[in-house]
């Protein structure tokens, strides 16, 4: 099937032909004839399935007889993040160059005046993440009830960020009439039951299971014992290790995780931009194009702020955190491998993972293969660093060469489920994995010296003993060995400090 079957306008298939598209993908081919014949449409596609251009399309078909009017808006598009927001804007922008139609963009981090102004000269398409759309709404500056098409986008991620209660309200604002198309990557119960509310007699329309993942993206999974410095410290030994490093996006689950790496990062001397949902509109953009020009190679960044961004040719993905939905990873490691280009996906697992690490392996239904060892080769004591010294300098085509189920030294490596099973009987603190799987040392169980330690006046010899079994405890995992330093058996000088 070509574009020119399905329906669209003249001047489209021009800018479709300028753009340098040849054929349409699944889901346009599917939806954009539905749209155009005014049906609602139900779209089960992720990012890079040319969905975008499956709603931009044919609204620029449709759009092209009538005018807008002020401050009614005759098309709404919803996103969940001001960069999806403004990927679709740049998409009517590249596919509407034969259109004068006036497009506003409604997003927050930037100044209300020009917004308004745009809506006030009458606005064609008006693209809105749905804080700043109320907000206006209850500014008394917006209209809504001249919206002919809705689009709500990225739905599920809608839910994940907790905008479902606004969309709602949204919803019940535009006419009832209005024709809505609905596009979701996944279909959890909840966005079901959305789509039943909003859509009347919908086509279906699904393509690519969100949870196949390129058969040419490489994943490789890297056990990690520590967190904080240590965790980064790995990181930077796999990106030095990564000869064919283009460029690469390494995610984090939480925000302030992105900003401190970032920063962690630039200080060893790495080009890297951050990226996360607390950072002002120019700063995100900034990074973006510092990103897709090639200036900045590495990009640290969020889910939510990452989701559904447009970055060709990616060479590698870093998961600094194991994804807690397993969705997730499929949609991180699809920034890699794209157009069958060779992919590198690395995810950073710390004891206490197992359970995302398992959902992601069920729901991609293949398990990801370690890259030089999985937790359990990790030393019950010092593992973060002897783990460092044997990847460091490794090449992914080494990894492949028959590592998987061996540790570093080529003995067999226990099964994941006896290092997690092993990780489950060590300490915990607030549910987190402990910093370092050392056991009970002296410091740990015994007073602290400055506070509890009896005075020693002259006597230098326990003092002595106690920072020499200190800096032996951290080479030596069995813990106190065979020197117990004699002040820790003196019971009565701990007394008598009580
Ligand atoms: P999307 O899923 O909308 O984020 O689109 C992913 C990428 O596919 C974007 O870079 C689009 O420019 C590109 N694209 C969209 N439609 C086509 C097509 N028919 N042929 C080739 N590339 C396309």
């Amino acid at each position: 099937m070509s574009f020119a079957d399905l329906g669209l306008s003249d001047k489209v298939l021009q800018a479709v032909t300028a753009a340098g598209y040849t054929q349409p993908t699944p889901i346009q081919s599917q939806a954009i004839p539905h749209v155009l014949a005014r049906r609602d449409v139900l779209g089960i596609a992720q990012t890079g399935t040319g969905k975008t251009a499956a709603f931009t399309l044919p609204m620029l078909t449709m759009l092209e007889t009538g005018r807008a009017r002020a401050r009614m808006p005759r098309t709404l598009i919803l996103e969940p993040t001001r960069e999806l927001a403004a990927q679709v804007e740049e998409n009517f922008e590249r596919y509407g160059t034969n259109h004068k139609l006036n497009v506003a963009l409604i997003i927050g981090g930037v100044s209300f005046a020009d917004q308004d102004a745009k809506l006030t000269r009458g606005t064609d398409v008006l693209i809105a993440t749905p804080g700043r759309l109320l907000d206006h709404f209850e500014r008394g500056k917006l209209l809504l009830t001249g919206v002919e098409l809705l689009v709500i986008d990225e739905a599920d991620r809608m839910l994940d960020m907790g905008f479902i209660p606004d969309i709602e309200r949204i919803v019940k604002m535009v006419p009832f009439t209005r024709q809505t198309l609905f596009f979701s990557a996944t279909m959890p119960p909840e966005i079901e039951r959305l789509a039943d509310m909003f859509l009347h007699n919908p086509q279906r329309v699904e393509v690519a299971r969100p949870a196949s993942t390129a058969t040419t993206i490489v994943q490789r999974l890297v056990a990690t014992g520590g967190e904080g410095h240590e965790k980064r410290e790995r990181l930077r030994g796999l990106i030095r290790g990564e000869g064919e490093l283009k460029n690469g996006i390494i995610f984090c689950n939480r925000k302030r995780d992105v900003a401190q790496l970032q920063k962690s990062l630039a200080k060893h001397g790495f080009n890297a931009a951050a990226l996360h949902g607390d950072m002002d509109q120019r700063a995100r953009m900034a990074a973006l194009d510092g990103f897709r020009s090639g200036d900045t190679p590495l990009l640290v960044a969020s889910d939510v702020a990452a989701r559904g961004l447009d970055i060709p040719a990616v060479s590698h993905v870093f998961n600094f955190d194991v994804p807690h939905h397993p969705e997730d990873y499929v949609h991180r490691i699809g920034r890699t491998g794209r157009a069958g280009r060779e992919g590198h996906a690395f995810t950073l697992v710390s004891r206490g993972d197992d359970r995302s690490l398992q959902a992601i392996e069920s729901l991609i239904g293949q398990p990801i293969p370690w890259f030089d060892g999985d937790l359990a080769s990790l030393p019950a004591s010092d593992g973060e660093s002897d783990g460092r010294t044997r990847h460091r300098g490794r090449s992914v085509d080494g990894a492949r060469r028959g590592r998987r189920g061996t540790s570093g030294e080529g003995r067999p490596a226990p099964s994941r489920r006896s290092g997690a099973e092993r990780a489950r009987s060590e300490p915990m603190e607030n549910g987190a994995p402990p910093r370092d799987a050392a056991p009970v040392s002296p410091a740990q169980v015994s007073p602290a010296p400055s506070r509890q330690r009896p005075e020693r006046g002259p006597d230098e010899r326990g003092g002595r003993g106690r920072r020499r079994h200190e800096e032996d405890d951290a080479g030596t995992p069995m813990g106190l060995g065979e020197h117990v330093p004699a002040f820790l058996l003196r019971p009565a000088l701990v007394k008598k400090r009580k």
